[in-house]
C-alpha cells in the first residue's frame, strides 16, 4: 500500500500519517523530518539544508530522492510519504522508482484547508525533537514534555510568520501543481482538513474503508 498525503505547510500531514501508522502498521516516511535528523551531523551539507529550510524553500532534489530510497530499501509493510513528493521533478522520479519495485501509488490524499487556518495551528504547535510526536494547542494543555518519551517539546525553528509565509509560497507554486497530476491519473480524493484531527482521520478512513470492500 503506497499512500501520499499531499497538503500545504501546517495542514496537519504529520499527524495524519502518525495516527495511520498506529491504526494499520504503515511505514511513515516524513521527508521533513529526515532532513531536521540530518541537520544533527553539522557539516557543511546540514548547514546548507538549514538554510534552505529556515527560507522556506525546497532542499533539492538529490538530497532528497537519496533520503527516500535509502527509506524504501528497508521498508517492507505499506508506506505513507508525508512531504513528499515536493514538485514535478520529485514525482516522476517517485513513479520510476515505483515502476522499478512493480508497485503503485494506491491514494494520495489532499489535506485541503485554509492558509489562516493553517497559519494559526502553526503557532500553537509543539514537537518531540526525539520521537517526533506532534503537539498542537489543544492537545498541549501546558505540557513541556513529550507523553511519550519524557522529552522536552520544541517549537520547530521554522514555524515562525515569516518562514511560514515563505515555505506557502512554495507551496503554491511547486507543490500546488500535484493535485491536477494525481487528479488525472485517478488517484486524488480531497479531504477538507480545516476538520478537528479526529473527523479529518475518520475521512480517510472513510476512503480506505469504500476502496477495500
Ligand atoms: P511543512 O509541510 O509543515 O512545511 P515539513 O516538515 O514537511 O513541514 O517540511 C519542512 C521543510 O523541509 C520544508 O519547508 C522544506 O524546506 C524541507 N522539505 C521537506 N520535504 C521536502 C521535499 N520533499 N523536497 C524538498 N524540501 C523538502
Amino acid at each position: 500500500m503506497n499512500i501520499i498525503l499531499l497538503a500545504p505547510p501546517a495542514a496537519g500531514k504529520g499527524t495524519q500519517a502518525s495516527l495511520l501508522t498506529k491504526k494499520y502498521g504503515f511505514k511513515h516516511i516524513s521527508t521533513g523530518e529526515l532532513l531536521r535528523k540530518s541537520l544533527e551531523a553539522n557539516d557543511a551539507v546540514s548547514l546548507e539544508i538549514k538554510e534552505t529550510m529556515q527560507a522556506g524553500k525546497l532542499v533539492s532534489d538529490a538530497i532528497i530522492l537519496q533520503l527516500i530510497e535509502k527509506e524504501f530499501l528497508v521498508a517492507e509493510q505499506g508506506i505513507i510519504l508525508d512531504g513528499f513528493p515536493r514538485n514535478k521533478t520529485q514525482a516522476l522520479k517517485y513513479a520510476e522508482l515505483l515502476t522499478s519495485l512493480g508497485q503503485e501509488i494506491d491514494y494520495v490524499f489532499y489535506l485541503a484547508v485554509p492558509k489562516e487556518v493553517a497559519m494559526e495551528r502553526i503557532f500553537g504547535r509543539r514537537t518531540c525533537p526525539s520521537c517526533g510526536k506532534i503537539y498542537n494547542s489543544r492537545a498541549l494543555e501546558n505540557k513541556e514534555k513529550c507523553m511519550d518519551c519524557n522529552t522536552a517539546l520544541v517549537k520547530r525553528e521554522d514555524d515562525t510568520e515569516e518562514t511560514f509565509d515563505l515555505r506557502y509560497e512554495t507551496y503554491i507554486k511547486e507543490t500546488s501543481p500535484l493535485i491536477a497530476f494525481y487528479q488525472e491519473q485517478g488517484l486524488l480524493y480531497e479531504i477538507d482538513a480545516s476538520l478537528s484531527t479526529e473527523e479529518v482521520f475518520a475521512s480517510i478512513e472513510k476512503v480506505l474503508s469504500k476502496e477495500s470492500e
